[in-house]
């Protein structure tokens, strides 16, 4: 079992029983007491949970600024009600009979904040011939890439051990600690309170990566971005997979800008024996390079999808020993089904439609690629007014009819459906509107849709219903696309009504 281990900061006894009772509140295995502003040593009482006690020094990304013997005596005294107690393989070196006061209970461990230790392997071999009972190994992650070091060292352990990624782009390393099999990963009792970066809360772990279901077997998806830590899919799909029971967890992928980037990720990750990769988001910068990438490889990729030149979903096949991957674009879906359920028409109906598409920019791209597919009349309107003539030029002929026109024509326009696809009215700018201050003549029968989420009603929308015209929002085109990709890997009906409920509790947990 990989334990969940909370580390503290010693900085008095009250307050370390204080947080130690909250951490095993929290659902934390054992706690690492920290005991780094520590000057003089410590007897400490018998807590909750199991502790591990340590004295990291400033050399090694700690906070002692004590000698190699004091920190020694510090971890000795303290270790006597201790379940482990950890010390440094440079500490050991210099000191190796500092291990005999710890027989059966020494961590030894080896840590790099700027990256990954030049003699990994040979750091490792050392601490396997040494004395030590756990080895722990931590660096910095360069890229998303260096985690899978850290699984194979965890796969090819030959005593229990912890290998990290620090750093935003090592978070997968810690949640996906227990489906290798490592000894323990750590998460922090409050954000705050982390003591390396990227360290998650105990709370994330497990209400949000589903730290109590991982298993060796569980499947693993992400969303591919840059920057990827505010994106909400995470939460969206993990409450999903929840509320079905699948078993899988999905995982923010931090991938550097560049098609260079995204390709060496899918050739490491995808084919990585033991970590089961099964469905990938792909936003921002990297749809244009999934597609790219996939035509590379002579991939499935989905015909709209091509057309729109962006790949949003990646299905594996792992069934399959060449593992086959196919692109789908869930956007442009998300967009006619959101107005087909509303108007309750078929996607064919949408032919005798006239469509005023606000922005030329992916989104609009997909909106306008996906109405004229199925021949609607679509008029393009965008600040830029050279790319509005672009894409229109594009799609125009194929199946519908696209024109663009004067972003000062909006208001004079006679659609049967306004979609918005540009940021303006986007948190924080709220009180602002695509249309101005004049909105078109709305009546009961037109719909207006607006692709941004934040806020939930913008002020287009507000605008639209003050006319009363039907509205949708961007809340509706996001749990669409999301549960088209839950379907697509995991061949069942997505709960939308609960990825629907956490997209707008996230929205509104952030306008607080
Ligand atoms: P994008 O490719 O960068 O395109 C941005 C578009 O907005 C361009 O047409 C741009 O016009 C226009 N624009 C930006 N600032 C403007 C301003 N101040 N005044 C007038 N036009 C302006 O962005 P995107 O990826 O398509 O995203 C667009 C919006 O859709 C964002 O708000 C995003 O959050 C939302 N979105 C929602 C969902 C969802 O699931 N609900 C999914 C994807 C995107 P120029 O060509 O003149 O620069």
């Amino acid at each position: 079992m990989t334990l969940l281990c909370v580390p503290i900061f010693f900085d008095s006894l009250e307050q370390t029983a204080r947080d130690v009772a909250l951490a095993a509140e929290a659902g934390a295995d054992v706690v690492e007491l920290r005991l780094d502003r520590l000057t003089q040593g410590v007897a400490l009482p018998q807590y909750p949970v199991p502790v591990i006690v340590t004295c990291r020094p400033e050399w090694e990304g700690g906070e002692s600024t004590l000698p190699d013997g004091e920190r020694i005596a510090l971890v000795e005294a303290a270790s006597a009600n201790a379940r482990y107690a950890d010390l440094e393989l440079a500490t050991l070196r210099r000191h190796p009979d500092a291990r005999t006061f710890l027989a059966e209970r020494l961590i030894v461990s080896a840590h790099d904040f700027k990256g990954r230790p030049d003699r990994l392997a040979n750091l490792v071999v050392e601490m396997n011939a040494g004395g030590g009972d756990v080895n722990k190994v931590a660096w910095m992650a360069r890229s998303i890439r260096d985690n899978l070091e850290a699984f194979e060292l965890l796969q090819t352990r030959q005593k229990p051990t912890i290998a990290l990624c620090m750093g935003e782009a090592g978070l997968i390393s810690r949640v996906l600690a227990k489906k290798f099999g490592a000894f323990l990963t750590f998460a922090s009792l409050r954000d705050e309170s982390a003591t390396a970066p990227g360290q998650v809360t105990v709370h994330d772990l497990k209400r949000l990566y589903r730290w109590d279901v991982i298993g060796a077997r569980t499947k693993v998806y992400g969303v591919v971005a840059s920057p990827v830590v505010h994106s909400m899919s995470p939460a969206v799909h993990n409450a999903a997979f929840d509320q079905t029971g699948h078993d899988g967890v999905y995982l923010p992928l931090l991938v550097n800008p560049g098609y260079e980037s995204f390709k060496a990720f899918m050739e490491s990750f995808v084919p990585f024996e033991g970590l089961d990769l099964s469905g990938l988001s792909v936003t921002l910068p990297h749809k244009e390079n999934a597609l790219k990438y996939l035509r590379e490889k002579g991939a499935d990729v989905e015909e709209l999808a091509a057309s729109i030149g962006a790949v949003n979903t990646i299905t594996i096949d792992r069934s399959d020993r060449r593992l086959p991957l196919r692109g789908l674009n869930t956007d442009y879906g998300a967009i006619l089904d959101s107005i087909t359920d509303t108007m309750r028409i078929s996607r064919d109906a949408l032919g005798d439609l006239r469509v005023a598409v606000i922005g030329a920019g992916g989104t609009g791209r997909s909106a306008v690629a996906a109405l004229a597919h199925y021949g609607a009349t679509v008029v393009v309107y965008n600040r830029t007014r050279e790319k509005a003539d672009a894409l229109a030029a594009e799609f125009n002929g194929r199946t519908g009819r696209v024109v663009a026109a004067s972003m000062d024509k909006l208001c004079d326009s006679c659609c049967h459906v306004f979609i918005n696809t540009t940021s303006v009215g986007m948190h924080p700018h709220v009180n602002e509107s695509p249309l101005g201050e004049r909105a078109p003549k709305f009546t009961p029968d037109t719909v207006v849709f607006d692709a941004v989420y934040n806020p939930m009603k913008t002020k287009l929308l507000r605008q639209a219903e003050a006319a009363g015209a039907k509205t949708i929002g961007g809340v509706e085109m996001f749990v669409r696309q999301a549960a088209a990709q839950f379907e697509a890997w995991t061949g069942t009906k997505a709960p939308s009504d609960v990825m629907r409920r956490v997209v707008e509790q996230r929205l509104l947990h952030s306008a607080r």
